[in-house]
């Protein structure tokens, strides 16, 4: 199979690290707890632009100090023996060199890497056939065009719903379902 994979909230823990250079730059101090939006920023009461001027300052040391879920490294090396791994970023160009250091620094092997946040299109366009993700629209939009999504549990995608979306709480249930798949 050819598997496409998120890497925020879905290999790492994204949560953690925003939270903690977003509470640097503000003075406020939420815990993740606190987060129950895709988007964190909003928690912090800051629109898109005073987001991204604390994206562009901090983004390297949020990304660069992310740590991977538990199992997600193991699984992700006995999935890559086996299938085609796409690692299916949002992140922008911009940090295309920290997360691939993160990803070699983490012994992470994959085929692909794309940085995009229209991860449908991409699905489509790479004839991916299955995407790890912790995004809810992005869940949403593969499932209406029928491509199965293994939803990597969140807080703020726990109303989201679909025969082809199946949740997983940790790396264990992902390698279920893909095995399930794949048969
Ligand atoms: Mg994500």
């Amino acid at each position: 199979m050819h598997i496409g994979v998120d890497l925020d909230n879905t290999v790492l823990d994204a949560t953690e690290s925003h939270l903690k250079y977003f509470n640097l730059a503000s003075g406020l101090s939420f815990t993740p707890d606190d987060v129950n939006d895709f988007y964190l920023y909003r928690l912090y009461g800051w629109d898109k632009t005073e987001r991204d001027s604390i994206y562009n300052q901090f983004g390297r040391d949020i990304h660069w100090n992310s740590v991977p879920f538990p199992m997600a490294i193991e699984t992700l090396k006995e999935l890559f023996k086996h299938h085609k791994i796409s690692i299916i970023t949002s992140r922008p160009l911009f940090f295309r060199d920290v997360t691939v250091d993160w990803l070699i620094h983490h012994k992470i092997n994959y085929h692909n890497i794309v940085f995009t946040e229209n991860k449908l299109q991409e699905c489509i366009e790479s004839s991916v056939d299955v995407l790890i993700d912790d995004g809810p629209h992005y869940a949403e939009q593969l499932a209406l065009e029928n491509r199965p999504v293994i939803l990597f549990e969140q807080p703020y995608n726990k109303n989201v719903r679909h025969d082809l979306i199946y949740r997983a709480s940790n790396w264990l249930e992902v390698k279920r379902h893909i095995k399930h798949l794949s048969n």
